[in-house]
């Protein structure tokens, strides 16, 4: 999922799989589409 967060008095989009911040919320859900970050298999 994106979850929003407030940091510096601007709102970031978080992923929260794996923590990568980003100033746009489409540029944060295209990411999401393809974040590996919490899938434990991609881990070896
Ligand atoms: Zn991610």
């Amino acid at each position: 999922m994106v979850a929003t967060t407030q940091r510096d008095g601007e709102t970031w989009y978080e992923c929260e799989d794996c923590g990568l911040l980003f100033d746009d919320r489409d540029d944060a859900r295209m990411h999401e589409s393809d974040c590996d970050g919490g899938d434990p298999s991609y881990i070896q």
